[in-house]
């Protein structure tokens, strides 16, 4: 809708910005940074929405740099402040003033936790032009008398969305209370969820709405579920998965190499042609793996994210995160491996009651609600299930009690299934058997915190760990 400049220099960039962009090795804008970038130097305000991945913190840095060129720092009070949910963005969001403001003679100081603050505090009391902080800590220091606010000139609230789900927004209310209002604002979320909202009507002054498209819109072939599961047999609970959802071929992610180690080795002894690929493996042993995969030698291949990167492997019809990932960049990543080429894929993700933070990110970003499938705790133990003959009652009552079937589920019947049940079926895993086969319950019994049951987006209020 709006004319997009091609180069940085059409934005207004000067000189020195210019030459540091070109030096970090960008040559173009990306949409968000076309289209912010002349808005903020016209010292307007800015929401943002959009997600890490689209350039966006280069979208402020960049402009703010050309702004504070032009004035002075006064003793302990920064000319702007960028408030940060975590100490990791925080960190990045100063190594982005790093590179672009390179050729240019601005201070930066840094508060989060666990850096040196003597150095910082020093940095702060000669006066500094930028100020990183997540907002616990900015708010301990303002009342320790050691940072003014009353100097911002331009203030940035990054990730509003991140900063809700962490129960931050009553500290940003407060801190933007203590700013003294004359300051250009900018907001980037990367969805708009109510609360993001208000403040954004509360602080900002007509402000100029620019909108990106996530950078992977990959995600929209797939269909995701949450699966609940105990934390102490989600081993128990994946088995139990496979069965009942027919995976036949899938790509199975941990959060770490040990347990990607451990869980090959389990769905192996489980009968299952199961192998792990993670960066502690030989070259030559990870490629005789992904050959055997490619072959469908191999149909469930357990993976580290890390190992997962650098595999050409596009089209799975399922992936399955044994483990919540730590970030929601990672879930995109991992789910993307399916639901490619305009087939439709499936993604199980297997939630215990501490992924509560995790799922809320996930959901924040994605901007949906996932949905919950239950799956029901018990297989038939071994033998029996053998033995048993499809018509016999207790047969007839677990299929009827099964979990329901996605639709991809119905759809998806390819060759790779079959031999996948088959080896399946030969051995039936052992599965405990926790609840009456008809009853609809999840894996916890009747102990199933509500998140996972009730396919609302969950709200965290817990502060601990990001400062
Ligand atoms: P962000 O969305 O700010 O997290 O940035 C995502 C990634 O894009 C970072 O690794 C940046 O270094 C990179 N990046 C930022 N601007 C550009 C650009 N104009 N061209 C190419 N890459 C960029």
């Amino acid at each position: 809708m709006t004319d997009h400049p091609k180069s940085f220099a059409d934005l207004g960039l000067r000189e020195e910005i210019l030459a540091a962009i070109t030096e970090a090795g960008y040559t173009e804008p990306t949409p968000i940074q076309a289209q912010a970038i002349p808005r903020i130097l016209e010292r307007r305000d800015v929401v943002g929405v959009a997600q890490t991945g689209t350039g966006k913190t280069a979208s402020f840095t960049l402009p703010m740099l050309q702004i504070l060129a032009a004035g002075r720092t006064r003793a302990r009070m920064p000319r702007s402040l960028i408030l940060s949910p975590t100490r990791e963005l925080a960190t990045q969001t100063a190594r982005n003033f790093e590179i672009y403001g390179k050729n240019l003679r601005l201070t930066m100081a840094l508060l989060i936790g666990g850096v040196g603050m003597g150095d910082q505090e020093r940095v702060l009391e000669k006066g500094v032009d930028v100020l990183i902080a997540t907002p616990g800590r900015l708010l301990d220091w303002f009342e320790r008398g050691k940072v003014l606010l009353g100097g911002v000139e331009i203030l940035v609230i990054d990730e509003a969305d991140r900063m809700l789900d962490m129960g931050f927004i009553p500290d940003v209310e407060r801190i933007v209370g203590l700013l003294l209002r004359r300051q250009q604002t900018l907001l980037f979320s990367a969805t708009m969820p109510k609360e993001v909202r208000r403040l954004a009507d509360k602080f900002l002054r007509d402000p100029v709405t620019i909108e990106v498209a996530p950078p992977e819109r990959k995600a929209e072939l797939v269909e995701d579920v949450f699966v609940p599961a105990d934390p102490h047999r989600k081993r128990d609970a994946l088995l139990r998965l496979i069965e009942t959802q027919d995976v036949g071929t899938a790509m199975i992610f941990c959060n770490t190499k040990r347990e990607v180690s451990g869980l090959a080795r389990f769905l192996a002894r489980k009968g299952l042609n199961a192998r792990d690929i993670h960066g502690d493996l030989d070259q030559s042993v990870r490629q005789a793996t992904l050959d055997a995969f490619g072959r469908g030698e191999i149909t469930f291949l357990v993976a580290t994210d890390v190992a997962a990167r650098g595999l050409d492997i596009t089209d799975m019809p399922v992936v399955i995160n044994f483990d919540v990932p730590h970030t929601p960049d990672d879930y995109v990543h991992r789910i993307g491996r399916t639901g490619r080429a305009g087939r439709k894929g499936r993604a199980f993700t297997l939630v215990t009651p501490a992924d509560g933070r995790a799922v809320a990110a996930i959901e924040r970003q994605t901007g949906r609600t996932i949905p919950r499938l239950p799956i029901l705790p018990a297989a038939a133990p071994e033998g029996e299930a053998e033995g048993a003959a499809a018509g016999s009652p207790r047969r007839r009552a677990a299929k009827r009690s099964e979990a329901p079937r996605t639709e991809a589920a119905r759809a998806e019947r390819a060759p790779r299934v079959a031999r996948g049940r088959a080896a399946a079926a030969r051995k039936r895993p052992a599965v405990t058997r926790e609840a009456p086969a008809e009853e609809p319950v999840t894996a916890f019994g009747s102990h199933v915190p509500r998140f996972l049951l009730r396919p609302a987006p969950v709200k965290v209020v817990a502060k601990t760990g990001a400062e």
